[in-house]
């Protein structure tokens, strides 16, 4: 069967298994050579030197490709690194836009960049088709959208985006953390780049800190690759060894968790303590429509504000047994955030008020766990409050 024809399920399981060059071993063996042996002087080969090229990094970077359908991908040493590689496609000149509303780290990181001037970088809203059009006033060189965004699920319609930034010659990149290629493909919407933090539902077991990036085209791909190799962003031999070894289960377990998240969020909406939920898999969601159209399910990663104060908060997560306070997510354990005094405290009071991120808002990333004992546990630290 052609490759490109595999379902994404088939894609993951298959990668890299039986190559010939390895015993045939079934699985591919880890390969943490930093060198290789050379035929002769003046003959290149595939391996030379693991930052340029590594076999085990090139069996995840082509899995990556297959499942975003891309041109191909380069598999960097986290989330961060993928955006800081991805920026190196920018001159000082060269304006980036960005939602005002991103994860708090990229936020600091384009800011510090810009001041620094990398490129030029506006915050815009990409949420409404007012803020769209006021986004695009001064033509972009390239556009970031992350969909659904962190911490409250606001959805920006890729294909919209990504057709404007065309228009005017911009490259389309997104950060598709929050959902993986099992629920939204943004090369098939029209984006030209996407970015993963693996360290989420890629490998899915918080042991492992990384990054990629798939483009869709070779000349793209070509210019990645280059500042990958050049600049060290590179990840680690085992760290891609062991997103392979995640990646094989990625549907079952993004299956298992959304189903578990909506339950809950089902929950959570209903609840007298409850002031608000965001999840956008929720009829009630302002991007519910937009996310059904775009999205193959609505994932694993919800937020809710309490009634109360940022008191009530600490008192509910102190409640909690099986949802652990912790900053990462998309493993198969469930966690719990509290982004203004964790992830998103880099943005500054101001910038979080203006992204919704109040004091009484968790954002949960939903595990694997039964569904009975996690909403059981929310339910009982609810109670509690
Ligand atoms: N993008 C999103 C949406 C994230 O949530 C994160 C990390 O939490 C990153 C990027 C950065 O990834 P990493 O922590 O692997 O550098």
């Amino acid at each position: 069967m052609d490759k490109k024809n595999r379902k994404r399920r088939t894609c993951v399981v298959q990668a890299g298994l039986g190559d010939p060059v390895n015993y045939r071993a079934v699985i591919p063996p880890l390969c943490l050579s930093s060198t290789f042996q050379m035929d002769e002087i003046g003959k290149k080969a595939v391996h030379e030197y693991s930052r340029t090229r590594n076999p085990t990094r090139d069996h995840l970077a082509q899995a990556m490709a297959e499942i975003e359908k891309g041109y191909g991908a380069c598999v960097t040493a986290s989330g961060m690194a993928a955006l800081t590689l991805i920026v190196h496609l920018l001159n000082p000149e060269d304006l980036l836009i960005a939602p005002y509303d991103c994860y708090g780290r990229s936020y600091r990181m384009l800011s510090a960049l810009a001041e620094k001037k990398h490129f030029r970088l506006k915050f815009v809203d990409q949420y409404s088709a007012k803020g769209i059009e006021e986004a695009f006033s001064e033509t972009p060189k390239m556009v970031l959208i992350e969909t659904p965004s962190n911490p409250v699920m606001r959805i920006a319609d890729i294909k919209a985006i990504a057709a404007k930034a065309k228009a005017c010659g911009a490259l389309t990149v997104v950060d598709n953390t929050f959902l993986s290629p099992m629920l939204q493909q943004p090369l098939t919407l029209g984006a030209d780049i996407v970015y993963h933090s693996t360290t989420k539902f890629l490998n899915g077991h918080s042991d492992v800190v990384g990054g990629c990036v798939v483009t869709n085209t070779k000349e793209l791909w070509d210019q990645l690759d280059f500042w990958a190799n050049s600049l060290g962003l590179i990840g680690a031999p085992f760290d891609s060894y062991l997103t392979l070894r995640g990646l094989r289960t990625l549907e079952l377990r993004v299956h298992r968790a959304q189903e578990n998240a909506l339950a809950i969020a089902q929950m959570l909406e209903s609840h007298p303590k409850v002031s608000k939920v965001y999840y956008p898999g929720l009829p009630s969601h302002a991007g519910h429509t937009i996310a059904a159209s775009q999205q193959e399910g609505f994932g694993a990663m919800l937020s809710v504000e309490l009634k109360g104060d940022q008191d009530t908060a600490r008192r509910f997560v102190a409640a909690l047994n099986l949802f652990r306070l912790a900053q990462s997510l998309g493993g198969t354990e469930s966690l719990i955030n509290h982004p203004a005094s964790m992830t998103h405290v880099s943005m500054g009071p101001e910038a979080r008020e203006k992204a919704g991120v109040t004091d009484q808002l968790l954002r949960l990333s939903v595990g694997i766990e039964h569904i009975e004992d996690l909403l059981s546990d929310l339910r009982g630290a609810l109670a509690a409050v």
